[in-house]
């Protein structure tokens, strides 16, 4: 049985669609990514709210933690 999520963000550089898919064990977790269009690295942030429900930010590389 699989928990996994499937949400739609934008690339912070050139604002592609992107299509990822959320597994609930990367919840708290910060991984990077090229953009499939401009191959800018993204960096992406899946956090998990109270209800478990799991949801992704997206920001560019060059942005302070
Ligand atoms: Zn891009």
């Amino acid at each position: 049985m699989s928990f996994l999520t499937e949400e739609t963000v934008y690339c912070p550089y050139c604002g592609e669609p992107i299509e990822v898919l959320l597994d609930p064990q990367e919840a708290g977790q910060h991984y990077t990514e090229d953009c499939q269009v401009c191959c800018k690295p993204i960096v992406f942030s899946v956090t998990e709210d109270a209800m478990g429900s799991l949801s992704v930010t997206v920001r560019d590389e060059n942005e302070t933690y």
